[in-house]
């Protein structure tokens, strides 16, 4: 049987001499491992084109036990995603996040342009990493079943306090009274506000909000909190962001 669709390579291992395994995030079938044969022999062909970031066509034919990469045509391979450390470790970050969380054997499509979104915004510096982070982690939980509930106070309903606090564990938000009962982060009023558009708003307008640095950095951490409490993971990736960032 032989599929073909879009997709984005979100890892790769060279398993062999000659071979290699790709993880690749497609459009109509979710999250795929395969191998790609040969894969010094068909560089010049297909080389670029099934290596970490390259988002193409592919023509995947499924055998008895495994998926092998037939062909692929690059499309966008994000190059400038490697000039520089810490946008190279973040968007590693993306790709095991997607990895972790998009479905296996079914539309993938709003992951996949997620991913697309992100990985443009960063290697374009059209946004600062903070924000692109906070908005790839919480979307992308949303995406997978995780969205919080940022609507009203988790406990009593109130709906139109001065100030909430979030619950990182519940994924939910509390007022100042019911949050005793909570272990809970602050949150400032633009941290909501940014927190509730990026889970409700649509996809054409993920990145256009603002927030002052210093909040969208606190935003960025409330999001990875969020992501850690909810799948109870760590992540190689991230930790190596976090130790490369300033
Ligand atoms: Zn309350």
């Amino acid at each position: 049987m032989k599929l073909t669709t879009d997709g984005l390579i979100i890892r790769e291992q060279q398993t062999g001499e000659d071979d290699r395994l790709v993880t690749i995030l497609t459009r109509d079938n979710g999250v795929l491992r395969a191998f790609v044969r040969g894969a010094k022999r068909i560089k010049s062909r297909s080389g670029s084109s099934t290596s970490l970031f390259a988002y193409g066509n592919f023509s995947i034919y499924r055998g008895k036990d495994a998926y092998s990469v037939d062909e692929s045509r690059p499309i966008e391979i994000f190059f400038d995603l490697r000039n520089d450390i810490e946008t190279l470790a973040l968007a590693q970050y993306f790709c095991e996040l997607a990895g972790e969380l998009a479905p296996v054997e079914d539309d993938a499509a709003d992951y996949l342009r997620l991913m697309l979104n992100a990985l443009h915004m960063l290697s374009k510096n059209k946004k600062t990493r903070s924000q692109i982070k906070a908005i790839v982690e919480l979307r992308m939980m949303s995406l997978s079943g995780y969205m919080p509930d940022l609507l009203s106070c988790g406990d009593c309903g109130k709906d139109n306090e001065e100030a909430y606090f979030f619950s990182p564990v519940e994924g939910q938000i509390f007022c100042s009274e019911c949050v005793k009962d909570h272990t809970c982060l602050s949150l400032p009023s633009g941290v909501l506000s940014a927190m509730r558009y990026i889970c409700y708003c649509e996809d054409s307008k993920l990145f256009s909000f603002n927030l002052q640095e210093e909040n969208m950095k606190y935003l960025s951490s409330v999001t990875e909190d969020f992501v850690k409490s909810q799948t109870r993971k760590t992540y190689k990736t991230l930790d190596f962001y976090n130790t490369m960032k300033g």
